[in-house]
């Protein structure tokens, strides 16, 4: 039997096969929604794994219905699999977990970590101190994620100015 994946390069048996990374890519997006009409949306990913993303999106989608994205960075395509909506459901943005159907390294242009330890449940992400620019990866639980999703950072104190403020991600370049 095979084993089918989930979003975020999870299989059904829990264990995650890919980091994931909490980067905002610029995408765009060529889909039907759920009522059958043709759009492109430009958007940005949320979080991106080696085998999918996590995206947002006004559009609605359908389950396991097939999307076009193209990387916006990269300049490439892929065909991918909606697995479904993610997060609470009266946020501003709806965010979709989607499955590449040809995973590859070249989708987003990434070289994705090693999977250590606590990548099997938290994201990483490269945030600031919008004070003092202190640098550092932490590892975001799926609450602080939403937070940082919905506020635009984390708050959270700085080891190196003392000062506490909202740490923003560092954009991927
Ligand atoms: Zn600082």
């Amino acid at each position: 039997m095979q084993i089918q994946p989930e979003a975020g390069g999870a299989a059904r048996t829990g264990v995650r096969r890919s980091t994931r990374l909490a980067v905002s890519l610029p995408i765009r997006v060529y889909a039907t929604d759920y009522k059958g009409t043709d759009f492109v949306e430009d958007s940005t990913t949320v979080v991106v794994n080696y085998y999918g993303a996590r995206i947002r999106l006004n559009h609605r989608l359908l389950p396991e219905q097939e999307i076009r994205i193209r990387s916006l960075k990269t300049s490439q395509e892929a065909v991918f699999r909606v697995v479904g909506r993610v997060g609470s459901l009266d946020d501003r943005f709806a965010y979709w977990g989607v499955e590449c159907l040809t995973p590859s390294p070249e989708v987003w242009g990434i070289s994705f970590p090693p999977l250590g330890p606590e990548d099997q449940r938290s994201v990483r992400a490269l945030l600031r101190c919008p004070i003092c620019r202190a640098q550092e990866v932490i590892h975001l639980d799926e609450p602080l994620l939403e937070s940082i999703q919905e506020l635009g950072g984390l708050l959270r104190g700085c080891v190196k100015c003392g000062q506490t403020g909202i740490w923003e991600p560092v954009p991927y370049s």
